[in-house]
């Protein structure tokens, strides 16, 4: 095991509901450790730029849309092998695929409003923290 760093979103539909304590009790009892956290408006030119690796993609205007639609919580979580660990704790992309007891299979929305956002690599994390927090706002 690895001690690692991932990037998260508690997206506005999570934020709207009031479920950021719920899905952080979720990151904890699952052994994972908040290291940052902020509450932010993401502005269009930053959810454009967030994801921009699915500029070509159908949703992406609905996407961006969705993400500044009310305040996100963005956070960095470490643990071990926290990038998969993260990942599994979210449940799949759509929550009718994700497995019982995941943060998606139990709040999320739909598809595109799936509660949470958590980076697919470890090459990722490292650019996503980086866009959203300086070093000295993380406390290990
Ligand atoms: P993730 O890594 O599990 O978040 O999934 P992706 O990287 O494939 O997609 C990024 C985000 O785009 C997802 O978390 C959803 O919010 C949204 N998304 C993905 N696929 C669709 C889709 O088919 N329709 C819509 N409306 N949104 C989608």
């Amino acid at each position: 095991m690895v001690t690692q760093r991932t990037f998260s979103i508690l997206k506005p539909d999570a934020t709207r509901r009031n479920l950021t304590g719920k899905i952080n009790a979720k990151f904890e009892e699952n052994g994972l450790r908040i290291v940052a956290q902020k509450r932010i408006r993401m502005t269009k030119e930053q959810a454009e730029q967030f994801y921009a690796v699915h500029k070509q993609r159908p949703f992406y205007q609905d996407l961006v849309k969705f993400m500044i639609s009310g305040p996100v919580v963005v956070q960095v979580l470490e643990g071990d092998d926290a990038v998969a660990a993260n990942r599994k704790i979210m449940g799949a992309t759509n929550p009718a695929n994700a497995e019982p007891g995941t943060i998606r299979k139990e709040f999320a929305e739909s598809m595109e409003a799936n509660s949470v956002h958590g980076s697919d690599s470890l090459e990722n994390a490292k650019t996503e923290i980086a866009f959203f927090f300086k070093d000295d706002e993380i406390v290990g």
